[in-house]
């Protein structure tokens, strides 16, 4: 399970996240959508320890991510938004590696070449992560996050620059960890995908959470039956932009 409990991020005096609690079960996709700066990713850096929360806590499995890293992220699996990758390894050395970071070479020796060609990385095994191209990089990057049986999944803009075959491989992963009673949070800006592929959504503005749910309960609250998920989401974030008053001159 992810908790965010009360989240809240300030860079100098800018609050990048305000207050944010919600949580990811196990056994289910929570999306987190937000206009451009509403805070994704700030809160997600904070979820996998990268950085320290100004106040509030979160917990991974029931460990608070600051207070005990250790136990929190051997149970976490993260693919962020522009993946930092070895470059020198080869790809089977780069996902050999991470096996051995997180005790589970034994998995790696069994499994490897089943993750390669699940993420059409098993032809450029023996090549150097620095020959990739992007689209490559990214199923690199997120195959790095299956090499171990993470119990939490965080996914940040994971689709970016994946063709159409890794975005569907991608997506059965998902689904394939969800089942096996994972917690998955991805962020995105893909409505479509978000709607598909998640369970539930967090919608962010401005730092500050304005709607969660299901697409059914969030139009139930909003008494709009039959609303896409990129009516309300425009509505909501702009309600969020309207309710903040003007920077002065
Ligand atoms: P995007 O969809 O564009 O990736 P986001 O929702 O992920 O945006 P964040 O990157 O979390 O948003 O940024 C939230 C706010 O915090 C923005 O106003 C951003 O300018 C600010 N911010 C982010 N990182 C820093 C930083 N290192 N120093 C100062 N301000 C920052």
């Amino acid at each position: 399970m992810l908790q965010f409990a009360s989240l809240v991020k300030k860079y100098k005096n800018h609050l990048a996240v305000d207050g944010l609690s919600f949580t990811v079960n196990p056994g289910e996709i929570v999306g987190l959508l937000g206009p451009n700066g509403a805070g994704k990713t700030t809160a997600i850096r904070c979820a996998v320890g990268i950085l320290r929360p100004t106040d509030g806590a979160i917990y991974v499995c029931g460990y608070n991510v600051e207070d005990s890293p250790s136990e929190a992220k051997s149970r976490l699996a993260f693919v962020p938004e522009l993946p930092a990758l070895y470059e020198l390894l080869t790809v089977n050395e780069h996902l050999r590696f991470i096996a051995m970071c997180f005790r589970r070479l034994d998995l790696f020796e069994r499994d490897g070449d089943l993750l390669l060609s699940r993420y059409d990385l098993l032809e450029k095994k023996d090549k150097l992560v620095a020959t990739l191209s992007k689209g490559m990089r990214q199923k690199l990057a997120v195959a790095c996050a299956f090499v171990h049986d993470a119990k939490v999944l965080v996914l940040d803009e994971p689709i970016i620059g994946v063709d159409p075959a890794g975005i569907a491989e991608m997506k059965k992963a998902l689904f394939e960890a969800r089942d096996s009673g994972c917690a998955v949070l991805v962020s995105t800006h893909q409505l479509d995908t978000a709607e598909r592929l998640c369970n539930r959504v967090v919608i962010l503005a401005k730092g500050k959470k304005v709607a969660e749910g299901t697409l059914d309960e969030i139009r139930a609250a909003r008494g709009q039956g039959d609303a896409t998920l990129e009516e309300l989401f425009l509505q909501l974030t702009q309600e969020a932009r309207d309710a903040t008053p003007p920077v002065p001159l």
